[in-house]
């Protein structure tokens, strides 16, 4: 029987998604970090409060969402090494927010957001992600091979860019590509290193779904909150696509564009966040919707379609 290797730590967000987790791995004689938490006064307090950073080693990353990645900065100044995937560096880099920004541009046009509306929600993403200060030395994840600890790591990518999944003893630090009853809306991000620069989030969710069968037999640490059940997360989460895509399959299939999808959901004088935050999800239907057969095949493969099959063929065939 193995005895708890991890510390666990919940943190206050001044996010929609509620509190977030980090977690400190025992790995004798130090320990590491995985996700820091929010980039916020309280979120300072409550590190110092509870958390010894003299033993701390490696701060890794599993994904640069702002409560994930939030302190790398504060933290990476106390001398501990940071470590985060090379497409979030890529992308956080200050030089290539103003490329992102304008492929983000291109994306909100192709979806016939007018150009006002477009300005105001890629400034909104450009400051949010600026008000965030990025650590002036961080590690390639990838780059390194970890010698005095036995982590392993795969990225697990769909709910953003690059997520990261980290293997250590029997538990896998799964960042929010599992939760238990939050709906992540996988998010519009850049992939500056890809020729389509608009990342394919349903593409990914599929391909990552057919990895899902590995994390089965791990305890699971999640981002936020407590899961479990790998299956039931997944289950969970597929249910969301469907009841959500079926709510505006009507608007998808008549050519309603992704702008007047999005207009339909949202209440009137929606922050600008917002808008990019519904026009994420619609995009993500959409492709959903063009190539369901995706979907239903990764589902095939990792067991899990017999539990999904009825509300699945109530939402593609009608
Ligand atoms: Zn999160």
């Amino acid at each position: 029987m193995s005895f708890k290797r991890f510390l666990k730590y919940t943190v206050a967000t001044p996010y929609p998604v509620g509190p977030v987790n980090f977690y400190l791995l025992k790995a004798d004689p130090f320990l590491v970090m995985v996700d820091s938490g929010p980039f916020s006064r309280q979120s300072i307090e409550y590190l110092e409060k509870n958390v010894d950073f003299r033993k701390i080693k490696y701060l890794l990353i599993t994904h640069c969402h702002p409560d994930h990645y939030g302190l790398c900065d504060y933290i990476s100044k106390k001398g501990i090494e940071v470590f985060i995937s090379e497409k979030d560096i890529i992308k956080l880099n200050n030089n290539n927010i103003d490329k992102e920004i304008g492929y983000l541009k291109d994306a909100f046009s192709s979806f016939e957001f007018p150009e006002n509306l477009i300005s105001n929600i890629v400034n909104s993403i450009a400051e949010f992600e600026k008000t965030i200060p990025f650590p002036a030395k961080v590690n390639i994840l990838e780059k390194h091979d970890f010698k005095d600890i036995e982590i392993e790591f795969e990225p697990y990518s769909y709910h953003s860019l690059s997520d990261i999944v980290y293997f250590y003893d029997n538990y896998a630090i799964t960042g929010d590509i599992l939760l238990n009853g939050i709906f992540q809306t996988p998010l519009i991000e850049i992939d500056l290193n890809s020729d389509k620069k608009l990342f394919d989030n349903y593409s990914a969710f599929c391909n990552t779904l057919l990895k899902m069968k590995k994390l089965y037999g791990y305890n699971i640490l999640a981002g936020h909150g407590k899961v479990d059940n790998v299956k039931e997360a997944v289950i969970f989460y597929v249910n969301g696509i469907l009841e959500r895509t079926f709510r505006i399959k009507y608007f998808l299939e008549n050519s309603f564009s992704i702008y007047e999808i999005t207009s339909k959901i949202l209440e009137q004088n929606a922050v600008f966040l917002r808008y990019y935050i519904k026009a994420s999800e619609v995009l993500f239907f959409k492709n959903f919707l063009n190539d369901p057969a995706k979907l239903r095949n990764s589902l095939i493969e990792i067991g899990l379609f017999e539990h999904l099959k009825t509300k699945f063929e109530s939402v593609i065939s009608c």
